[in-house]
């Protein structure tokens, strides 16, 4: 196994070659997306080009070749987050979508008038909508367990949001806002003694830190390809075989049914009764291809790496005049949310723009914590395998620039 190598990843990856308003790319907004590797490009291309045809229906060679590669790509997913199963692996669209298949199919059969949902503070607008939506179809209640001031989930607090009308827990591994990294294994093991289910929101977190389903024990897992270095439009719903089996149909159409007759249709077993119509099969061929990628990498070494960043990340920003950063708990991910004072997040990000530095800006898909920390909007510098401690300081001598501009510090 070849070492880490930045200058060898960096080539990897098309999108970084290139050049923005003059200056080189520097893309420090992997949290909404990543860039692709090569490999990943080759293989969606290879699929588009040659071996296109739709799967588990004809039996001609491509339509074979592509059945074949997308239940290949549901094995290599399985093996990437250790599930028991193939059955317990559901490709969807992304991350939102998974949530909203476990919201609608895990609410129609286990939710009822005056249950109530468990939801943190911290979650993306994906977990928190489909479950809004769930309890006003249903009468069923959110409760929300507070992160603290440094964006700490105040998991001794767990047992208070816990009665015997309790159906599930949702908690995103790793927030998008403030990169803190929450104990889910512990989180789990406190909801199921409470004999309440625990989805996990795993967006953020597959792309820094381990997911092993089994060792974390969650009963739902659910993450993007776009965010995992592949394709847009697939994603991933792992869920306990146990679980799936007891939940009805999602979406009908073709691909999830046994048979279908005017008096009585039954479905297709697991997985498939979950992936109604035409699935995304060179999309989960690109998913492996980048799990392949990550994999060649090694788990061990991205994580040191990125690590490195984030403690670099925090000693350079710290030197930025009237900057505060939100989620400031360890461990901490690559994810860097933070405000300027005297500086709209907007004016900061057009400025960086202009030096070819892309960032996020504004409420971040999470008007909860942005109402936590009472503000409009942040800035966030999110880092991925790609980046280096060079394009962190230049994002530092970027931020100073726009101190000098706008606040005059
Ligand atoms: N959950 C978290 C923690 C996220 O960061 C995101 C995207 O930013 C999502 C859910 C939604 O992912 P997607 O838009 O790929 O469905």
């Amino acid at each position: 196994m070849k070492p880490f190598d930045i200058t060898t990843v960096r080539n990897d990856f098309p999108a970084l070659q290139q050049q923005v308003h003059g200056k080189p790319l520097i893309y420090l907004d992997s949290a909404a997306t990543a860039q692709k590797p090569q490999c990943v490009v080759e293989a969606i291309d290879e699929m588009n080009a040659k071996l296109n045809a739709n799967i588990h229906r004809a039996v001609h060679y491509l339509a074979i070749q592509c059945t074949e590669r997308y239940e290949q790509a549901r094995e290599t997913v399985r093996r990437f987050i250790n599930a028991q199963k193939t059955q317990e692996i559901v490709f969807t669209a992304g991350t939102t979508a998974a949530i909203n298949l476990v919201a609608f199919s895990f609410g129609e059969r286990f939710v009822r008038r005056g249950d109530e949902i468990v939801l943190t503070e911290a979650e993306h607008h994906s977990n928190i909508v489909p479950w809004q939506l769930l309890c006003e179809r249903k009468g069923a209640v959110l409760k929300v367990v507070p992160v603290d001031d440094t964006g700490r989930l105040q998991t001794e607090r767990l047992p208070e949001f816990f009665t015997d009308k309790t159906r599930i827990l949702c908690v995103t591994q790793v927030s998008n806002v403030l990169g803190v990294v929450n104990p889910v294994k512990e989180i789990i093991r406190l909801a199921h003694a409470h004999h309440v289910p625990v989805l996990v929101d795993g967006a953020q977190g597959i792309v820094h830190e381990s997911a092993d389903v089994q060792d974390m024990d969650c009963d739902f897992y659910v993450f993007s390809g776009h965010k995992l270095y592949g394709p847009t439009g697939i994603g991933v719903l792992y869920g306990k075989e146990e679980w799936l089996e007891q939940l009805p149909p999602y979406q009908g159409g073709g691909d999830m049914i046994a048979s279908v007759s005017f008096d009585k249709t039954t479905y297709a077993g697991l997985p498939l009764k979950f992936e109604a119509g035409t699935a995304n099969y060179i999309g989960a061929h690109g998913l492996a291809a980048a799990i392949n990628y990550i994999q060649k990498q090694t788990r061990a070494a991205i994580h040191a790496h990125e690590q490195q960043l984030t403690a670099y990340a925090a000693r350079q920003l710290s030197t930025v005049k009237g900057l505060r950063t939100y989620g400031t708990a360890t461990p901490k991910t690559s994810v860097w949310s933070f405000s300027m004072e005297g500086v709209h997040p907007s004016d900061a990000a057009a400025i960086l723009d202009k030096l070819g530095i892309a960032v996020r800006t504004g409420r971040l898909c999470a008007d909860t914590l942005m109402q936590r920390f009472q503000l409009q909007g942040m800035i966030r510098a999110s880092l991925a395998l790609y980046n280096t401690k060079e394009e962190i300081d230049a994002l530092v001598n970027g931020l100073q620039q726009v101190q000098k501009m706008l606040s005059g510090h």
